[in-house]
């Protein structure tokens, strides 16, 4: 019998498997090496050369080693540089040294993490991530963990399991009636929700008529004085890291009353459920511990790669009732089946980067992480005050909200902050007024690289200056 594989010879043409491979490990270090000197955002020239990829799909198959040549000559100067030090963009995250170095090699595995026959080392780590994270984050023993894209998919799980519970408490099975025709639900957040919360509710079929927005404070966080009377038909859904001022909700208060009346809650921690591992900043999350889920990236703070979502649910049984897929071909059962805690079946094992995040950090690392990020944080407020920047919010987590004296020069400064290649911020509207939207969120960003940013930010505002003379 032939062992030859006509389709590989075809596109391999000569080439063998392991010098591609080679070739590609050699790129990323090459890549990575160069990586704290790249600009923060690519040049205009090198997002101008993306149209060489403008093409009709080739007819005939192209020689890997030079699908890897172009990709490296056209795609590396084309990317943002989150790892570099000076990328404030966004809630982004860097990533790990050892969790990228566990993804290359997890990588080269290719492994379904839906089911545990279907990767027994994906299942092993999953199991061992969700006993380690339950601790790290002092959530209640016993909560499920599933693993997923990003926050938005983990928020759709939680409240998803919130949804379902809540309905059958009220004697509706949703899994057999259906959402149409069934007992209306109550939602409530505040004004300062993420959008991807509205996203969610919308998916889940609860409209805007159906959620009561509460105020939130001049830092973004839930008015507790506006906390409507809860029931057993509510989901409340707090934040934990306001996307633009990093604030926290106060959540004794609000998950206390929301407990009293038999109502769901649900955090939206993306970055900021983090603060709760470290020792500094755990006291921002008291109370949390009372909601019923919680959704978290791995891929921000806990520099993880992209992509890592995290759903937890206190009741195991409510996530994977309201998840539930069975079929007489899938052995479920025996092990960790992952598929249990998503929506998804067939999916990367995130598992694997994520464990090696957090066997490379442990309990200290990720204290000392999350600190350092806080402390970069406040080292850009001082520094930027000093330098008569305003700074328009309470720093109390890796957030930073900047404005000049007037909304123009805010507008201009933030255009030339992001023309200039040392730094790259992005922009937000903050109660009102334009503003410049700082966001440490790699691990790889040292004070050097603090002074560095501050200074093009002078230099900016002078730019500005100069320009409106
Ligand atoms: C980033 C973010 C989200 C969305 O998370 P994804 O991982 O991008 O899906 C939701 N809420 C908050 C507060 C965020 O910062």
């Amino acid at each position: 019998m032939s062992t030859r594989n006509s389709l590989w010879d075809a596109l391999n043409q000569e080439q063998d498997e392991q010098t591609i491979y080679r070739q590609a490990l050699d790129q990323a270090c090459d890549y990575l090496a160069g990586m704290r000197e790249r600009p923060a955002f690519p040049a205009s020239s090198a997002i101008a050369a993306l149209s060489q990829f403008d093409e009709a799909l080739p007819a005939g198959p192209s020689r890997a080693s030079d699908i890897l040549a172009l990709l490296h000559a056209l795609g590396s100067p084309a990317t943002t540089a989150p790892n570099g030090g000076r990328y404030f963009g966004f809630v982004n995250g860097g990533q790990l040294p050892a969790a990228l170095a566990a993804r290359l090699l997890a990588d080269a595995w290719d492994q379904n993490a839906g089911l545990q026959v279907m990767s027994p080392i994906a299942a092993k780590l999953e199991a061992v991530c969700e006993v380690w994270l339950v601790d790290l984050l002092d959530l209640p023993a016993g909560t499920a963990m599933g693993l997923v894209s990003g926050t938005s998919l983990a928020t759709l799980c939680g409240l998803l399991a919130g949804r379902n519970a809540l309905l059958q408490r009220q004697g509706w099975d949703l899994r057999e009636r259906g959402l149409f025709g069934a007992p209306p639900l109550r939602v409530v957040m505040s004004s300062a929700a993420h959008v991807t919360v509205r996203r969610a509710l919308s998916i889940l079929g609860i409209g805007s008529a159906q959620i009561e927005l509460a105020a939130a404070d001049e830092q973004g966080r839930f008015d507790v004085k506006a906390l409507p009377q809860l029931d057993e038909r509510t989901i409340l859904i707090l934040q934990a890291g306001n996307v633009n001022s990093g604030s926290f909700d106060r959540f004794e208060p609000l998950c206390a009353a929301a407990r009293e009346a038999g109502a769901w809650v649900h955090i939206d921690g993306a970055f900021g459920l983090w603060a709760r591992a470290c020792e500094a900043t755990a006291h921002l999350t008291a109370g949390i511990e009372l909601a019923d889920s919680w959704a978290v990236d791995a891929h921000k703070t806990l520099n993880a790669p992209y992509d890592c979502g995290i759903v937890f649910c206190r009741a195991r049984h409510e996530l994977v009732t309201a998840l539930a897929a069975s079929e007489s071909y899938l052995p479920v059962g025996g092990g960790r089946d992952g598929m249990l805690y998503t929506p998804e079946m067939s999916r990367r094992a995130r598992s694997i980067e994520l464990w090696a995040a957090l066997k490379s950090l442990g309990q200290a690392g990720v204290d000392q992480l999350v600190a350092q990020l806080c402390q970069r944080a406040r080292q850009f407020a001082q520094a930027l005050d000093a330098a008569g920047f305003r700074i328009l919010n309470e720093v109390v987590f890796n957030q930073v909200l900047v404005a000049c004296d007037t909304e123009d020069m805010t507008r201009r400064t933030l255009a030339n902050i992001q023309a200039g290649e040392v730094c790259w911020c992005g922009g937000t509207d903050w109660r009102g007024e334009n503003a410049i939207r700082i966001s440490v969120c790699s691990w790889a960003t040292t004070e050097a690289d603090v002074e560095r940013s501050v200074a093009a930010f002078v230099v900016a505002r002078e730019q500005a200056r100069g320009a409106r003379a």
